[in-house]
């Protein structure tokens, strides 16, 4: 069986009557694996992102998530998808547990089934202790934190992630980048990273490099500076990304 959860095959994108700002994009990420997605402002992160869950429809190319193609069975491709956007979207005046409930609610998750789900997604986190905290007075990492817990409750086999360290401090960042190299690992969960900082991936991920659309490496760290004949994983994306 394949173990492919998500897959990216010749992805190309236009806004309307816009010049093309995806080009012919080929990528997969394994479940259990962190796909660590690079690229300087402009690349087509965010334009990719909005295609994987919908925002816009593609003409071209072909994304499929847990095997289900996103416009041929959108409702059972989008149902393994987690996703968690750069902006926050919590409801600062809603507890952490009242915030996972009402996400719950809106998916049509019974309080039976939601109630567990919630729970174990928290405590996976290290926030279960924290469930009747208001979220204004979590720092940005917790905030984070549930943020993710949010994305993961019913149990998606795919997590975007969209910059989502920006703006945390040091202690705060490496925590989270931590609990999502775990939970990729352990829950079995394909995991796709934006970030523009080098030192939130790990040797084992994989680094998917993008320029202006167009991918410009992929594969291990070591793989990258390869192909980029590079001297180091900073080296390569300057390399990769000034042409
Ligand atoms: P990144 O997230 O890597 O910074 P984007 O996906 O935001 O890159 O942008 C890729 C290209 O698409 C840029 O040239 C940007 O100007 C263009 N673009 C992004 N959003 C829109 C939009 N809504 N309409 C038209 N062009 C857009």
């Amino acid at each position: 069986m394949s173990n492919i959860a998500l897959e990216i095959a010749g992805l190309n994108f236009s806004y309307a009557k816009k010049k093309q700002v995806l080009h012919d994009l080929h990528f997969e990420v394994d479940a259990g694996q962190c796909c660590i997605l690079l690229g300087p402002n402009g690349a087509g992160k965010s334009t990719l992102f909005s295609l994987i869950t919908r925002l816009y429809a593609h003409k071209q190319g072909r994304i499929k998530l847990a095997g289900f193609d996103i416009q041929k069975q959108p409702l059972k491709a989008l149902g393994h998808l987690g996703v968690v956007f750069q902006q926050t979207t919590l409801d600062l005046d809603l507890t952490v547990q009242q915030n996972l409930r009402y996400h719950a609610a809106l998916q049509g998750m019974s309080r039976k089934k939601a109630n567990p789900a919630i729970q174990e997604q928290l405590e996976c986190l290290g926030m279960y202790e924290r469930r009747t905290e208001v979220v204004r007075q979590l720092n940005g990492g917790h905030r984070r934190r549930v943020e993710i817990a949010r994305a993961l409750m019913h149990k998606p086999s795919v997590l975007l992630l969209d910059e989502p360290t920006v703006g945390l401090d040091v202690p705060s960042r490496q925590a989270i980048v931590e609990h999502v190299h775990q939970l990729s690992q352990d829950g079995h969960l394909a995991v796709l990273w934006a970030t523009h900082l080098m030192d939130e991936i790990y040797a084992s991920d994989k680094i998917v490099v993008m320029h202006q659309g167009t991918l410009k490496a992929q594969g291990l760290m070591a793989d990258v500076i390869r192909q980029a004949q590079a001297e180091n994983i900073n080296d390569a994306f300057y390399k990769l990304t000034h042409s």
